[in-house]
């Protein structure tokens, strides 16, 4: 597989939470609009032992995986901080992308000719630079979250005393299409940048102007000041999603028989519960969680790893066997899609928040990270589309009195409001439509040898 001549697009993954496999789709979907592109992708040995097992590849002549290094020294003895990974990942960059991509490029003899990569791996500018080919940065999140990160100097020299924020619920309506959200709900490493990861975002927010094209799993509509504003400082600013939508990507499978559980209940009775790849919410707050579905004899559908089950109080799996299910994993997408499901209990990742949205069901939302209190402060006061907890965290009467409201009058309200932003999702991905536009864009951008 030799030839000087041919586009070859090196995609770089960012290996944890959800990152990998948005990326691994969006390479997809571009391997199967430019069949004559070449795609390498870059993912450390574990995540993409994770990604392949609900990734089919086979029918891709034009995509190789490639492992990177992870960084984790050999007989490393892990200290138990759950940050510790990202931290040794971080380290070993950028020389293990690079590293590796040099080795390929001598292997296959095809130079790269663009990098496509997550946004937070800033570094694939200096790369992309030195290389002379265009950086195309991949935001997994959505539009607010990414222009927050692009103000965080703005908002220090705005908010910080004594290189503090003072009042955490001051609003940040000094900032164009983002009044409504509170410092409270900033990212800790835009209100700290003082970790190896705090340091990588900010890094990426002072590259991304320099990407020839930042691309969004997002939609036209879902924030036009905010969309407006990115545009006016990114050079390229390319809404693509919502992802699960225009994509080739075969329905996830359902080993556990989610989706026929689900046939056998009333529409919009159901509460899915899930908090993405990553968390859970401490042991007290599952329980005051569970504790609210069986006093209310909630329906429900719980995503939830085997080692997390101990932390419910015994014989509550027993005593609800009758109206509960508990999965290791649940394909999500379709499970948001059924007419059963009458509540999402998220986390209010980006990926979930957008599935709800087209499942056009309402959420309750218990935020912990990340951009995830910027998305459950949209839902609740931009959107109205779902609620938040009171005081941020799972009580059993405050559960209680959510799954009234969601189930309940105010529920049917919120699905009014979800039937307006899934319009604007779908016109996104009709013929001609934005999203289809932008994606056409990008992938003219990679199947060019040089971007001028
Ligand atoms: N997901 C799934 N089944 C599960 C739990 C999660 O398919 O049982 C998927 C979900 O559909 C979403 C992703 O995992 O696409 C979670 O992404 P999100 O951005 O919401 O959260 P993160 O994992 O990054 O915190």
């Amino acid at each position: 597989m030799s030839t000087t001549k041919k586009a070859h697009v090196a995609a770089f993954a960012f290996p944890f939470g959800s990152h990998p496999t948005p990326l691994l789709h969006l390479v997809q979907r571009l391997a199967a609009a430019a069949l004559d592109v070449h795609f390498s992708y870059f993912n450390t040995t574990k995540s993409n032992h994770k990604v392949l097992s609900n990734v089919n590849l086979q029918c891709y002549d034009n995509i190789r995986l490639y492992n990177v290094d992870d960084g984790v020294p050999q007989g490393h003895i892990f200290s138990g901080n759950p940050t510790e990974t990202i931290e040794l990942f971080i380290k070993a960059t950028p020389h293990n992308f690079r590293k590796r991509l040099d080795e390929v490029v001598e292997e296959t003899g095809m130079k790269a000719t663009c990098l496509l990569t997550d946004a937070f791996l800033w570094f694939s500018v200096e790369m992309a630079e030195e290389m002379g080919i265009p950086w195309l940065a991949f935001w997994t999140a959505g539009p607010a979250a990414i222009s927050i990160h692009m103000y965080t100097d703005v908002i220090h020299d705005k908010l910080c005393q004594n290189g503090k924020i003072q009042n955490l619920d001051q609003t940040l309506d000094f900032l164009p299409g983002l009044s409504t959200i509170h410092a409270i709900d900033l990212p800790t490493e835009i209100l700290h940048i003082d970790t190896q990861f705090a340091r990588l975002l900010h890094s990426m927010s002072l590259s991304v102007p320099r990407a020839a094209a930042v691309i969004l799993n997002s939609f036209h509509g879902i924030n036009s000041v905010v969309e407006n504003d990115l545009k006016s400082k990114l050079q390229k600013c390319l809404n693509i999603g919502p992802f699960p939508l225009p994509s080739p990507v075969a329905p996830s499978e359902d080993p556990s028989g989610c989706l026929s559980w689900l046939d056998h209940h009333e529409a919009a009775s159901v509460a899915y519960i899930s908090f993405g790849t990553m968390l859970a919410p401490p042991p007290p707050e599952m329980v005051a969680l569970s504790e609210a579905l069986e006093k209310k004899q909630v329906p429900y559908l719980w995503s939830m790893r085997d080692n997390l089950k101990g932390h419910l109080l015994e014989g509550f799996f027993e005593r609800t066997r009758s109206i509960g299910k508990v999965v290791q994993w649940a394909p999500q997408l379709q499970v948001l899609a059924h007419c059963s499901v009458g509540v999402f209990v998220t986390h209010s990742g980006w990926n979930s928040t957008i599935e709800s949205v087209l499942g056009g069901v309402p959420m309750i939302c218990r935020p912990f990270f990340g951009d995830q209190m910027i998305n459950r402060r949209f839902v609740e006061e931009v959107w109205r589309i779902g609620v938040g907890l009171e005081g941020g965290v799972f009580t059993k009467s405050g559960v209680m009195n959510d799954l009234d409201v969601v189930l309940g009058k105010d529920g049917k309200k919120m699905r009014e409001n979800i039937g307006r932003l899934r319009e604007f999702a779908f016109r996104a991905v009709a013929e001609n439509g934005s999203s289809i536009e932008d994606f056409k864009s990008l992938s003219n951008m990679v199947s060019k040898l040089h971007v001028g």
